[in-house]
Parts: C-alpha cells; structure tokens; sequence
C-alpha cells in the first residue's frame, strides 16, 4: 500500500516536473493572444483573423496537419461594432470607455443630448402615474429604472419590452450594473442600450451626451480552424475551444486572457502532446470563430463539419480554464454516467482538481451544438480569482494556472484510457 502511495506520489511529481517546463509556453501564448497586435480578437482591425493565423501557424509548427488541405473553414455573418471613440458624458464627466460603461453591441449609432427619464415601481403600479407616462413622448428619451424595478425581474423586464418596442420605443435604455460587461452581437436594434457602472448613473442624472457610431457589417468574414492528428482508428476524439473574443470598444481593449486564450493554450498543449504519444482514437482540435456572437462558429460547423460528424465520438470544450481555484464544472458530465465516473475515479486516483463538479445540460458555450447533434459533449469550466469576464480587465497576469495544469492531465489519462 505504502509503496502503491509513493508510486501515485512519484508519477504526479513527474506530471508536475513534466508541465513546469512546457508553462513557459503556456503563458507565451496567452500573452500573445491578449496582446494589443490582435485587437482583442473581434471585429477591429480584423483582430479575430489575425488570431486565426496565429492558431494556424502553432499547429503547423507542433506538426497538426489540416483535414484536406486547409486548417482553415471560412463563413460570413453579420456583426455590429463601433468605430471611432465612443463617448458618453454623464454630469459633464465624460466616462471612462470599458470600465464605466459600454454599448451593449445591439446599440446602433447615436449623438445628442437626450434627457433621462427615471421609471420607479410606483410609476408602473399607479394607473393615474402610468397613464401620465404613457401619454408623455418618450422617443427622445433614454430611460433608467431604479432598483425598485430592477430587483423586481418580472416587472423589469415587463417594462423593458413595453419601453423598447413601438408604439413606445424609447431613444435606449440604461442599465445600473456593478461593472459593464461587453459582448459580440450579430444584428443591431432600433434602441440604445448601456451599461453605466451604477455609482455614476445617480438619479441626479437627468440628461446624458453620447457620440456612439456603429458599424453594421452583413458580410463579415471568419473562420473556425481546425487540424487532425491521426490514431489507429478513424474514429475521433474532438478537442474544441474558441479563439475569438469581444474586440475592442473605443480605446478599451478585450484582451481576453481567461476567455478564452486559456482554452487555445490547452488545445495547443494537447495538440503537442499528442503528436508525441500517438493516441488510439483521432484527435481533432478546432478552435471556433464567433463564440461570443452567440456561438456562431460551432453552429455554422455542426451544419457544415470539415470531419464526418458520425466518426465523432466525443466532445470535449475547453473555455474559461484558468479562472482561479474555487472549483472546476464538468458541464454535461451527469448527461453521460460512464464517462462521468470514469472521470471522477480519474481525477480521484490522482487528485488533479481539487473541487471537480460534474453538472448537467448547459448551453453556455460551443459544445451544446454537438450535444444537440447527439454527439456527447462535456465542457470545462472553471470558476473563481478572476472575476473580469467580458472587461478589459481579463488580462494575462490574473490567470491562475494549477486547475490549468489539472485539467491537461486529467484530459490526457481520460483520453488514453478511453477505448470503449
Ligand atoms: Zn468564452
């Protein structure tokens, strides 16, 4: 028993030995792909494309050969984003792009000065304060509920709707939030909506300057990227993750370093450990395009895949795996019981995560699309320490990397012992 502790003892010291020398790398690639030369990786400068090149030439580089001849799978979409400086003054101070506010990227172009109306609970629950509000013209207005609506969802969003669709339509809606998060749209409304960090949208505020121009492209054009590493049979294990992220908005940066140039470095770890310990199954990665547009990219592949989507056994997505240490979620695991258990007794041999969570169904990120094709997928995810998700400030040196390295072995044993 004593000699079985030292031996599981001595592998997991050679594991820990074996990845102290490939972090180095690890962390090259996060930094280069939350560097400032990739835009954030969206729809500025063609920052998502720059980064698609780089994923092309890492594979290239550990030795990953595409299927037929290109890594890359292209397609078009519609997406919305702004060009310029934004700007928004708030009490004669103009605030900060990114952290004190952003344009919810549905906004479309708007300059002026617009008064804000405040709507309270009370004016929606008195009929005689109601009707003098639907009887005033809002259509120059901006609106902002207070938080007697806004911890009130059903009202909330009740109001919303009936604000932001005509007869009503107000000029947009702002949103109080501890601290705005940006995202990726594919269409654009006829309303604005911001997210103004809620100390500085005080009711005080009683009219707003913004100078907001978008730009709506119907014909943008991305890619997923993908390469194979042959096995002994042709049927395959999928590797995915996405590389995009929110671009920028103004002067503010998306870096992105968590979300996901986290789930990229995991893939490329892989893709080279792999291409040295040659698997049963095929492997395939693909590192998906347009996540934060509503996961596009994994949608457009399941309809259109580059790999026969019948020879694909499992799904395993990567997004989000350095976030910190308070736990990790394997999402769809209680979906699959023998994969679940294989996992967990895994993990438990070897003690990789600390707090390994199996969840259920959760359409959180690109894997539900294979799910949805019935092709069993799981998800990790991992949760705490960075707390920037969808701001400039998801950077490089707020990555924590032990639940990073946990979930490489742990992914590694899986798949080299998984030949049901
Ligand atoms: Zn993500």
């Amino acid at each position: 028993m004593k000699r079985i502790i030292i031996c599981s003892w001595l592998i997991m010291a050679l594991h820990v030995i074996a990845f102290g020398q490939n972090m180095n790398r690890v962390k090259q690639y996060v930094n280069d792909l939350s560097s400032p030369e990739f835009y954030g990786r969206g729809y500025t400068n063609k920052g998502d494309s720059l980064a698609a090149d780089y994923i092309a030439v890492k594979l290239k580089e550990i030795g990953i050969k595409p299927i037929g001849n290109s890594y890359y799978q292209h397609f078009n979409m519609s997406i919305n984003s702004y060009v310029g400086k934004p700007n928004l003054t708030i009490n004669g101070q103009s605030l900060q792009n990114g952290i004190d506010w952003v344009a919810y990227p549905t906004s479309p172009s708007l300059q002026g000065t617009f008064p804000v109306k405040w709507i309270t609970k009370q004016i929606l629950t008195s009929r005689r304060q109601l009707n003098q509000l639907l009887a005033s013209d809002l259509k120059n207005s901006f609106i902002c509920f207070d938080s007697t609506v806004i911890n009130n969802s059903d009202l909330y969003y009740f109001a919303r709707n009936t604000f932001t669709s005509s007869p009503l339509m107000v000029k947009g809606i702002i949103d109080r939030v501890d601290s705005p998060k940006y995202s990726a749209r594919r269409y654009v409304n006829d309303y604005g909506t911001f997210r103004v960090r809620k100390e500085l949208m005080t009711k005080a505020v009683t009219s707003i300057d913004i100078d907001l121009v978008n730009k709506f492209t119907t014909n943008y054009q991305t890619q997923n990227i993908t390469g194979l590493i042959e096995g002994k049979t042709d049927t395959c294990i999928t590797l995915i993750g996405h590389y995009d992220h929110m671009g920028m908005f103004g002067e503010a940066m998306y870096a992105g370093a968590n979300d996901n140039a986290s789930g990229v470095a995991i893939l490329l770890e892989l893709a080279t450990y792999f291409k040295k310990h040659k698997p049963y199954y095929s492997i395939q990665f693909i590192f998906f395009g347009a996540e934060e547009a509503s996961f596009y990219g994994s949608e457009y592949y399941v309809n259109n895949p580059v790999y026969p989507l019948d020879k694909t056994k499992l799904v395993i997505n990567f997004d989000m795996v350095a976030s910190g240490t308070d736990w990790t979620e394997l999402i769809h695991a209680e979906l699959y019981p023998d994969i679940k258990k294989q996992f967990l007794s895994i993990n438990k041999q070897n003690n990789y995560i600390q707090h390994l969570k199996p969840t259920g169904y959760e359409a959180t990120s690109d894997h539900y699309h294979f799910h949805d094709k019935g092709i069993p997928s799981l998800f990790f995810w991992t949760a705490g320490g960075n707390e920037y998700y969808h701001e400039p400030l998801d950077t490089p040196e707020k990555l924590e990397y032990p639940v990073f390295e946990g979930i490489y072995q742990l992914v590694i044993d899986f798949i080299e012992e998984y030949q049901l």
